[in-house]
């Protein structure tokens, strides 16, 4: 096997006449396009995930096949442990580390606004810590032009604090916005990585399979079932499991708020609710995850083999990690001391890192899992899709 110059396309200034024209590739790009040719020719990783299959579907690599399979790559390093062509040898393949320094441009090169993905990508924990500070200052004085800093103990009734309506239209707004701009970076992402694909329309099978992967974090388990690489060639399952705490707890954490907004609305029952009530049992076991899932992946991110990896994206992965826990320390010191003559403080606080989280998640970490959830469904679709590849050899 022979070293290969990375291939940068040019645009073809004679589009007019009739020519096609092809997106050039970023140095990272061309670099995931360099190591697919030696992967395609080795295989040895087939059975490793779902990226290796994907790749063999392929002979040569566009920019909307790279972003996809950028996505689908979830860096479980097993494909680097395993490689024999990894450095020193002079192939010197990486994919993990050459697929995460694409992955993360995808995050900005489809959000919406883009000018807004950028800045958060290069001041990732800095964006995420100011703006939850910044957000969580501005309630404070608030509160304290308002006189109501301190206004004495009173049982929990944030109401009292910050009246019902004005909660709903701040929260209501800023998770509206991440939603509209979550769901037009993922339907940009997915028209880039589906170019012209008339055959891309998911069935009920493809659609299942995918939320199944999505759900248990299928590719997570390297292949084999024994778990992720971290630090060395040791398998590790730990991965998998507080990236699941840290999706449940937050998804217990998001249905403590929805039935607590039931009760609110269908059932007249206002907050404060008893510890023992569903919403406030929805939020401690969520909230528990949700301390233990991020605690457990930034030592596992402070543990990680840097060339496993982009050790450049580490301050946004943290950014967005520390938002995860800041949201569910500050809500278990609000439930603690919801009764006490702080608890307008504690409440302020809290709902500044949450504003900051809904404000910053399309940004950042978090779209990871809505473009790697779309890559895996464009993956179930197109294995139930005759090969071309094989077709043609027929
Ligand atoms: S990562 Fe290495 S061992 Fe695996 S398929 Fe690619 S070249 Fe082969
Ligand atoms: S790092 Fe893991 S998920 Fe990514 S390509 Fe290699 S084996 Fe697949």
């Amino acid at each position: 096997m022979q070293l290969r110059e990375p291939i940068v396309l040019e645009a073809s200034p004679a589009t007019a006449e009739g020519y096609e024209l092809i997106p050039v590739l970023s140095a990272e790009e061309a670099e995931v396009d360099r190591q697919m040719h030696i992967c395609n020719a080795c295989r040895y990783c087939e059975g490793f995930c779902a990226v290796f299959p994907a790749m063999t579907r392929r002979l040569d690599f566009a920019k909307a096949d790279i972003h996809y399979l950028a996505n689908l790559c979830h860096n479980c390093g097993a494909c680097l442990h395993a490689c024999q062509y990894a450095a020193p040898h002079e192939f010197a393949v990486n994919i993990p580390q050459a697929m995460a320094k694409v992955r993360v441009d995808t995050y900005s090169d489809y959000a919406w606004p883009a000018a807004f993905g950028t800045l958060y990508r290069r001041n990732g924990l800095t964006m995420a810590l100011a703006s939850a500070g910044g957000l969580a200052l501005f309630l404070l004085l608030a509160l304290l032009i308002n006189g109501t800093l301190f206004p004495g103990r009173l049982a929990g009734d944030f109401y009292a604090v910050f009246p019902h309506n004005t909660l709903a239209l701040m929260f209501g707004a800023a998770f509206g916005f991440a939603v509209l701009a979550l769901a037009v970076g993922v339907r940009r992402f997915w028209k880039g990585i589906s170019p012209g694909d008339a055959e891309a329309v998911a069935t009920g099978a493809a659609a299942l399979e995918a939320s199944g992967a999505v759900l248990k974090l299928k590719y997570l388990d390297g292949g084999h079932g024994k778990g992720c690489n971290n630090e060395s060639d040791r398998f590790t399952l730990w991965r998998r499991r507080f990236h699941h705490l840290t999706f449940y707890g937050f998804m217990l954490c998001f249905a403590a708020t929805g039935v607590a907004t039931l009760y609110h609305y269908l059932l007249g029952a206002e907050a404060p609710y008893p510890v023992f009530s569903l919403p406030v049992l929805l939020g401690i076991v969520g909230g528990l995850g949700l301390i233990v899932g991020p605690v457990g992946l930034l030592v596992l991110g402070y543990q990680r083999d840097p060339a496993q990896g982009d050790v450049a994206q580490r301050p946004m992965d943290r950014g967005f990690i520390a938002l995860l826990l800041l949201i569910s320390l500050t809500g278990f010191g609000l439930l603690i001391g919801r009764d006490t003559g702080a608890m307008a403080v504690l409440l302020a606080v809290h709902l500044g890192v949450v504003m900051a989280f809904f404000l910053t998640m399309p940004y950042g970490k978090f779209a990871h899992g809505i473009f790697r959830s779309a890559a895996l469904l464009k993956y179930a679709i197109e294995k139930r899709q005759p090969d071309r590849i094989k077709l043609g050899s027929e």
